[in-house]
């Protein structure tokens, strides 16, 4: 267990200090790492990881109610909007005075399934080891997801005075559809942020930008015939290939991105035909598309139009999901305040970095227009893996990092 970090204030008012004392209002100026109990946030990280909420189907209303018990013991106002039976989305909210636009500290509730590979820990009973906390969200993002509420429920006890909310958004559903990001746009109680902050998984480190992606599924359609007279047919595979070597040569315009470089294209499934003996009158295949900024699903649709429109026969194009990218302005405060912060606690120079993965804040980003920073205690390296972990040390050092964030942005 991490032991509290040099010079943190141990006997530190839970009321929020001298100025609670003296003046009978809460602390109004930062407080540098307010106590943190390691062993009650190690628990709360367990807790979380203890809750399956494997998606599909999700089932994240009780980790939910597991999250609002917590946060509402430590006096934190807590909301749950129902999504579906069995899943819901929790909102919490420390009130600040009014005076600054709020920050939200964004997480999932959801994991992936095991997976096909054999696990030697159980993936729904986490397991501490040495420095390692193993179970199925580890690192993406169940870490995350409780150094945020702990990081509520901390600043809570501080009684520190914040001038804006502190709000903390966990969604249910990221892991196949963003469901739940997407509910809470919906419903508003997002509005008027000034910036987010999502916890997936970054080792620690800050980022500001992610690609999105345009899922599509293509197909060509023919016409059957037996297989031994194929002229009598038209060959939907063959017709396939056409169009694959034509989207191999497809280039997104327009320059390379300063951070994220350039757009990927990548063929990924092909079905086609029925039987061996069959001249087959359908293929398809799913086309897994990476964009940067000023790229989005039109542009990427037209792109691929204008690579098959002279082929002389039709192709159809089925878009599955196109969630947007992600770019913050490195230059701006909110990144310099986290860099910062990121930098005292992990003791190593810090730079805006970004993530090779997607997250909420494709929605997020685009409904409510605010500054985006990626930055978790997980591996991506680990997310989706048999045996995940996330190193308590790191779980901890979120947990500070948040707290020090949200204090930045809204105090003082
Ligand atoms: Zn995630």
């Amino acid at each position: 267990m991490a032991a509290q970090k040099p010079g943190a204030p141990e006997d530190a008012d839970p009321r929020g200090g001298a100025s609670a004392a003296a003046g009978g209002r809460p602390a109004e100026t930062i407080v540098v790492d307010p106590p943190l109990d390691a062993e009650e946030a190690l628990a709360l990280l367990c807790e979380c990881i203890n809750v399956k909420t494997a998606n599909p189907p999700g089932d994240e209303a009780r980790l939910a109610g597991v999250l609002a018990g917590r946060l509402e013991a430590a006096g934190v106002h807590t909301d749950k909007l129902a999504l579906a039976p069995g899943r819901a989305n929790l909102l919490a909210r420390l009130q600040g005075v009014g005076k600054r636009p709020a920050l939200i500290l964004s997480a999932h509730t959801d994991t992936v399934g095991p997976g096909d590979m054999p696990w030697q820990h159980d993936p729904w009973s986490s397991r501490i080891d040495g420095d390692r906390l193993y179970g199925r969200g580890a690192s993406d993002m169940k870490s995350g997801l409780a150094a945020m509420a702990m990081a509520m429920i901390v600043l809570r006890r501080a009684g520190v005075r914040l001038q804006g909310d502190l709000v903390f958004a966990a969604s249910a559903g990221e892991e196949v559809d963003c469901l739940g990001a997407r509910a809470f746009v919906a419903s508003g109680a997002l509005a008027g942020a000034g910036a987010i902050v999502v916890g997936e998984p970054t080792g620690g480190e800050v980022a500001v930008a992610h690609k999105g992606a345009v899922w599509l599924t293509v197909s060509t359609s023919g016409r059957t015939a037996h297989g031994s007279m194929p002229a009598q047919g038209v060959n939907a595979i063959l017709r396939m290939q056409r169009v694959i070597d034509r989207l191999q040569a497809v280039r997104l315009p327009g320059p390379e991105h300063a951070l994220l470089g350039s757009p990927t294209l990548s063929i990924n499934t092909i079905q086609g035909g029925s039987a061996v003996n069959v001249v087959p009158d359908r293929c398809r295949i799913d086309v897994d598309v990476r964009t940067v900024p000023g790229h989005n699903v039109e542009t990427v649709t037209a792109a691929i139009r204008a690579a098959v429109g002279d082929l002389g026969f039709p192709t159809d194009l089925e878009v599955r999901a196109a969630p947007a990218s992600v770019e913050t302005d490195p230059d701006l405060p909110v990144v310099h305040l986290a860099l910062d912060a990121a930098a005292r606690i992990s003791g190593r120079p810090t730079f805006a970095r970004t993530v090779p993965y997607f997250t909420d804040a494709s929605v997020y980003q685009p409904a409510l227009r605010l500054p985006v920073i990626i930055a978790g205690p997980g591996e991506a390296r680990l997310a989706h893996q048999p045996d995940e972990w996330v190193a308590v040390p790191r779980y901890l050092d979120a947990i500070r990092f948040y707290i020090a964030v949200a204090q930045a942005y809204l105090v003082g």
